[in-house]
């Protein structure tokens, strides 16, 4: 069985691809084939949001309790974002108590063709995006996205996020080989201060997580 549905200290998240617009050196998939015992490479690519729901059922329980289910696996969840768009309307009708936040790259709207963040602002509950840098040159050195322009159109969605009034937040890795990429923390912090969205700052850690 493929893991769609899978749990990390009780919290629950989906894990819908393993495509992505970016190849992020710290990615965890390019470390790890599981989270905790949890194999998230996907053997089937084209994954349905019905496959997603019926794992989302058999574990209801275990979703209920965790209060939260995050789009976040080996993959950025927005390529597929009409399947997020499926299975979180399904969310909210059948556990309204359960609270959806997205982890994104933030290139939904460059994958989409156009801008679906109003479509899921009324779905969703919290979106974070990877900022990952203070500026293109050092975002393109550490993310390698597959297109031009990556980082302004990450930063165009985040703006976009916080004026649909989503709670959204920027987040950096930092201390992932310091020698090599030198984020500012200051910096990138007030890049989301300036868009009005929340920072975080997360220590790159060995196992990912
Ligand atoms: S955006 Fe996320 S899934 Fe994609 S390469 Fe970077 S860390 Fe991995």
């Amino acid at each position: 069985m493929q893991n769609l549905v899978y749990f990390l200290y009780d919290k629950a998240y989906i894990n819908l691809t393993n495509a992505c617009t970016n190849a992020c050196r710290f990615c965890v998939r390019d470390i790890k084939e599981d989270v905790v015992g949890s194999k998230l490479w996907l053997d089937d690519k084209e994954v349905r949001a019905l496959d997603v729901i019926e794992q989302i059922e058999n574990n209801k329980e275990k979703i209920l309790k965790s209060g939260e289910i995050v789009f976040c696996g080996y993959g950025e969840p927005l390529t597929k974002f009409e399947d997020v768009i499926e299975i979180s309307k399904y969310i909210k009708k059948s556990m309204p108590k359960v609270k959806i936040r997205i982890n994104t790259n933030g290139h939904g709207n460059f994958i989409a063709k156009k801008n679906i963040v109003p479509i899921l602002a009324p779905l969703i509950d919290s979106i974070s995006i990877s900022l990952n840098a203070q500026n293109e040159e050092i975002y393109n050195a550490i993310s390698k996205p597959k297109f031009e322009g990556a980082y302004n159109e990450m930063l165009k969605f985040a703006k976009l996020c916080t004026e649909e009034k989503i709670d959204t937040t920027l987040s950096i890795v930092t201390n992932y080989k310091p020698e090599l990429y030198k984020i500012d923390v200051f910096e990138c912090e007030n890049i989301a201060k300036n868009i009005g969205a929340k920072f975080k700052n997360r220590e790159w850690i060995e196992n990912g997580y």
